[in-house]
């Protein structure tokens, strides 16, 4: 049985970085760019003002200073290349390039005006209101790095450069095999002894959140359906993701059905709490396969501990590790088992508690859980002790 870390690793070891794709800025929100940018124009490119008012010299601007007001306005959007003379003020609004002669601009609310004059009732310094040719990025500047992830504010950045389209990593295609003749689907009528399917919705809204494209399909408990799905997926997914039947039952058919679809099995059984069965191995098309104990609790911490990470390589993520400092236990927590432990907790103001029930199959506790701890075999964590694992968002 190998270590989690171990088993993380050996998964990360055979995961490529997706191919790059370039698309609008527009379509790119939360992809992962797959090349530096740098900046190709100053920003702002021209210096203007920052406010409506009067450009003005400063020098001149004094208190209580009248200014003859030139005939000419200098709006945003053009530039009408007006020179401003000693004694004047030209009318500006904001975004417009401030005219030659001009080193401040004063605010309207700050001047008393009488038809063609101006009467300073504030005074401005040198540079007031204007915002400077490059004050914020010069050209050629280095603005990302690849691993980037795309959040608005980035896009709007690429937008302001005139960039209209960005190399990005293509998302990962991940084929979800729900497995199970005791299943149905959500509002699909029930027999006695059934229950509804819910490890379906929970691993393709974790695939969609960790970045890849999921679909779903359901398979019965039957070898030869198995084997034909498994060939099909294998040769048009990135990863597969298969949820239930990798134990040692009567009915779980994956592991022989995954050998004859001629998938090299890499391991199977990790020492780890809850996840034990869980089973990698690689389809010659270089599919990767990923086989998740059914219970949801299961299928979910495994799929943070090997899925998750995995996709993120996949997308030029930057690696980091995957356990993080969550806060102190806010009770005694125990591991008196020989696997590693991840346990669904809450986060109460850095306190952290245990969200109810912990057996695998217990779904409300894990609703609630804003978090995993993670608990070394054979070890407990003193209250007030500080505690790491994996953030749930
Ligand atoms: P298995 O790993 O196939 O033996 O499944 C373990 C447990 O998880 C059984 O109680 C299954 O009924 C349950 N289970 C398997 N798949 C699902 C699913 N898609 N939704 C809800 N429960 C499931
Ligand atoms: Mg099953």
């Amino acid at each position: 049985m190998l270590e989690e870390d171990e088993a993380r690793q050996r998964i990360l070891d055979q995961v490529e970085l997706g191919p790059v794709v370039w698309m609008p800025v527009e379509l790119a929100r939360e992809r992962t760019l797959a090349q530096e940018i740098r900046g190709i124009a100053d920003f702002p490119e021209f210096d203007n003002s920052s406010m409506d008012g009067y450009a003005v010299r400063a020098a001149d601007a004094t208190m209580g200073a009248t200014l003859a007001v030139h005939p000419d306005e200098q709006p945003a959007g053009i530039d009408r290349c007006l020179e401003l003379e000693q004694g004047q003020a030209i009318r500006i609004f904001t975004g417009a390039p401030v005219p030659k002669g001009a080193d401040a601009v004063i605010m309207q609310e700050d001047v008393t005006r009488s038809d063609q004059e101006i009467t300073v009732d504030d005074p401005v310094v040198v540079g007031e209101n204007i915002r400077r040719r490059g004050g914020d990025v010069c050209s050629g500047q280095k603005l990302m790095s690849p691993g980037t992830r795309l959040t608005p504010a980035r896009l709007s950045l690429l937008h302001s450069q005139g960039i209209a389209e960005v190399p990005v990593y293509t998302q990962p295609m991940v084929h979800i095999i729900t497995t199970g003749d005791e299943l149905v689907g959500p509002g699909e009528p029930r027999m006695p002894g059934q229950i509804y399917d819910s490890n379906g919705v929970l691993l393709r809204s974790s695939v969609e959140s960790a970045g890849g494209v999921a679909e779903q399909i359901h398979l019965a408990d039957d070898p030869d359906t198995m084997v034909s799905a498994f060939e099909i997926l294998c040769e048009v997914s990135d990863f597969l993701v298969i949820a239930g039947g990798v134990s040692v039952g009567d009915h779980d058919y994956v592991k022989p059905s995954l050998q004859a679809a001629d998938v090299e099995t890499d391991f199977w059984r990790v020492r780890v709490k809850p996840g034990k069965p869980f089973v990698f191995g690689r389809h010659p098309s270089g599919c990767l396969i990923f086989g998740l104990p059914g219970n949801p609790v299961s299928a979910f911490v495994t799929f943070q501990l090997f899925v998750a990470p995995a996709i993120a390589k996949y997308l030029g993520h930057p690696t980091r590790p995957l356990a993080q400092p969550l806060g102190i236990a806010g009770e005694v927590l125990e591991n008196k088992g020989d696997r590693t432990h991840y346990l669904r907790a809450v986060d109460v103001q850095g306190q952290i508690h245990l969200s109810g029930t912990q057996q695998s199959h217990a779904l409300f506790g894990l609703s609630k859980a804003d978090c995993l701890v993670r608990i070394e075999a054979d070890s407990s964590i003193a209250e007030g002790a500080p505690v790491s694992g994996i953030r749930l968002s």
